[in-house]
Formats: structure tokens, C-alpha cells, sequence
């Protein structure tokens, strides 16, 4: 069996090693804020959805500042089974999303 990755479609989640990135389409409302800060790690579909790329052309941190300045927090980041972001435990929309998520991340 060949070892080759296969062509990888965009899809509503990605991997980046330990790195899981959502994306909830029901929360997306296509402002393409993560498209402009995580450069080629997310597209718009056809429907202004947006859909996970490629995750290894951004730095884990700004992957999941992408996610933080998303209006609608419609983008969820998992570190293997902990969740990132949004913050566990907070019903719906944080007025100022991340600012007390602690976050460190190793070097890439
Ligand atoms: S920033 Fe949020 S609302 Fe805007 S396109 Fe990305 S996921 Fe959708």
C-alpha cells in the first residue's frame, strides 16, 4: 500500500499533527476573518462557508488566533483531546473572546 498522502479535499475540519481545527458551518457567516489572518489554512465555499485548507501553512498560535477573532466563534481548536477554543464552559458568545486563555504552544 502506498504511503504517498493522498490529495487532501477542504473540509469543515483539519489536522496539524495534535492540532484539530473545526469549523461549524451553523455558526459561519463567511466573514472571512480567518481566511485574511491564517493565509491558505482556510477558504471560502461557494456557499461563504469557510473550510479548512491546509493547517501546516500557519503556526499553531496563529491558527488559533484566527479562530479567536472569528465574529460568530464558529471556528473550535482541539490539542488532542483538550479543547483550546473556544473556552470550555462558557455558553454562547464571549464579548472579548481569548483574552483569558492561557495558551502556550511548543516550537515549531
Ligand atoms: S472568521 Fe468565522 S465567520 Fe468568518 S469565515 Fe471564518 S469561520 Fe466563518
Amino acid at each position: 500500500m502506498s504511503r504517498m498522502a493522498q490529495p487532501k479535499e477542504p473540509t469543515q475540519q483539519g489536522t496539524k499533527g495534535d492540532l484539530r481545527v473545526v469549523v461549524l458551518h451553523s455558526r459561519c457567516i463567511g466573514a472571512a476573518v480567518c481566511v485574511k489572518e491564517a493565509a491558505g489554512s482556510f477558504k471560502l465555499n461557494a456557499a461563504n462557508k469557510a473550510l479548512v485548507t491546509d493547517l501546516t501553512k500557519n503556526k499553531n498560535e496563529t491558527l488559533v488566533n484566527s479562530a479567536r477573532n472569528c465574529p460568530t466563534q464558529a471556528i473550535f481548536v482541539y490539542r488532542g483531546s483538550q479543547q483550546i477554543w473556544p473556552p470550555v464552559g462558557k455558553a454562547g458568545l464571549a464579548k472579548q473572546p481569548g483574552r483569558d486563555v492561557k495558551m502556550t504552544f511548543e516550537p515549531e
